[in-house]
């Protein structure tokens, strides 16, 4: 038997749980279902990224990345406190090791500043070393003392938990297939049948764009995957790294070039490189779904952006074949690592938008439709910001929805 919801959320990764969990605060008597494909939450982008609690340093003064990230990093540990989730400030250090890269984390400083990141400091090599004491090679640095890390994986858990709790109803398992408009609001076919919704808030992630286009809109953009690929240092070498060492990022690209992560399980990970996935969800090199490489290799702006970035695709695409090339790309950071410090981890798959033209999405894009929310870019910090993020949406789902009546009544 079908039931009516006032809103269905797709997916069960961080930004469509917290979306969800930020509509049931304030509107406790909101009929919420949710429908996630995979038997768990946050199986993808979720559970397969660095864990770092990022404090808004690279974003536009402005932007909704800078707006969400800095606030959203907060709430994210004000509710981690709350709910008995750890989380760790172990702080970062953004290193220049060539001249020619100070006039880029200056700008990093500006930026940082411009977004409200507290006690921001540009550092010398003695402060470097007294952090980090392998970072020999550091000229200059950003110390960001409030930068954090975290499992993600774990919060989306929670997250789920207090959604189902305040009565919202998760359907796990359950594949979204295509929409349909009726006149009170939308029929969702689904692999475990259909549910009848007014409101729909999108948060595919992967899919996200897919998801746009069933339900008629148009992100103006396709979903590029690009496969991250991680290193693990090998217990005895942990030692290298004591919080967050991450070099001064390519302004160019959304990525923010291999770096040394601390993780909350104690270890340190080092990656993540950024090279085309050849399917949406192919954490490994030889996973290919010909769908999904089609789909990349017909689009306009995919060519676009090769032929402009052939060179940096190159060096990425040598780094994910050769450790040797990998590990160079660290030794830059932290010049004591060597080959045997290091085995090979896990990866994950970014969701990045890229527009017909060829530029990079850069923001956080969500489409407005007349009964839908789609979330269409919300690459990293997204999972930082996903309780900002959440924020947003409910702002404007109460201003397009209409939200309040059941809650006034
Ligand atoms: C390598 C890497 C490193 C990163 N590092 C960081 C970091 O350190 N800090 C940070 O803040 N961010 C980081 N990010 C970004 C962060 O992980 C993402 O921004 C965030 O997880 C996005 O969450 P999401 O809910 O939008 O997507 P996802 O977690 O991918 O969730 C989307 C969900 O939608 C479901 N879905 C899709 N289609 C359908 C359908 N048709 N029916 C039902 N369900 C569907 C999927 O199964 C999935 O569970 C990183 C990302 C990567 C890949």
């Amino acid at each position: 038997m079908s039931r009516d919801f006032d809103i269905a959320v797709v997916g069960g990764g961080i930004v469509g749980l917290a979306t969800a969990y930020r509509l049931l605060q304030a509107h406790p008597d909101l009929r919420l279902v949710l429908v996630e494909k995979e038997e768990r939450f946050g199986a993808h982008q979720t559970s397969h990224n660095s864990g770092v609690i990022h404090s808004g340093l690279y974003y536009k003064p402005g932007s909704a990345k800078a707006r969400t990230c800095v606030g959203g990093g907060e709430l994210m540990k004000q509710f981690c406190r709350e709910q008995g989730i750890r989380f760790e400030i172990c702080g970062k250090i953004v290193v220049a090791t060539e001249e020619r890269e100070i006039p880029a984390l200056e700008e990093l400083h500006r930026r940082g500043t411009a977004n409200g990141v507290p006690d921001l400091a540009v550092i010398g090599p003695e402060r470097i070393r007294e952090i980090e004491p392998h970072a020999t090679t550091g000229l200059r640095a950003l110390h960001v003392p409030h930068a954090g890390i975290i499992a993600y994986a774990e919060v989306a858990v929670k997250l789920g938990e207090l959604i189902a709790k305040a009565g919202g109803e998760l359907r796990l398992g359950t594949r979204l297939l295509g929409i349909r408009e009726t006149q009170g609001g939308l029929v969702l076919e689904t692999t475990k049948g259909v549910v009848h919704a007014k409101n729909l808030v999108s948060c595919a992630g992967l899919h996200s764009d897919r998801v746009a286009r069933m339900e008629g809109g148009d992100p103006g953009a396709k979903i590029i995957p690009f496969r991250g690929e991680y290193y693990d240092l090998v217990p005895e070498r942990c030692s290298l790294v004591k919080g967050l060492i991450y070099p001064v990022p390519d302004a160019r690209f959304p990525f923010l070039g291999v770096h040394f992560t601390r993780t909350v399980h104690g270890g340190v990970e080092a990656g993540p490189n950024a090279v085309l996935a050849f399917r949406r969800e192919g954490y490994k090199k030889h996973q290919i779904s010909l769908r999904d490489l089609a789909e990349v290799l017909t689009y306009p702006g995919f060519w676009k952006l090769a032929a402009k970035f052939w060179r940096t695709g190159f060096d990425e695409m040598v780094r994910s074949f050769s450790k040797r090339a990998f590990v160079a790309a660290l030794q830059k950071l932290v010049p004591d690592l060597r080959e045997a410090d290091v085995e090979p981890a896990g990866s994950g798959v970014r969701a990045q938008a890229l527009a017909r033209s060829g530029a990079m999405v850069d923001d956080f894009l969500i489409v407005e439709r007349p009964r839908a929310l789609h979330v269409c870019n919300a690459p990293s910090p997204a999972a930082t910001a996903s309780l900002a993020i959440g924020g947003e949406i409910l702002r404007i789902a109460e201003e397009k929805f209409d939200l309040g009546v059941r809650a006034r009544v």
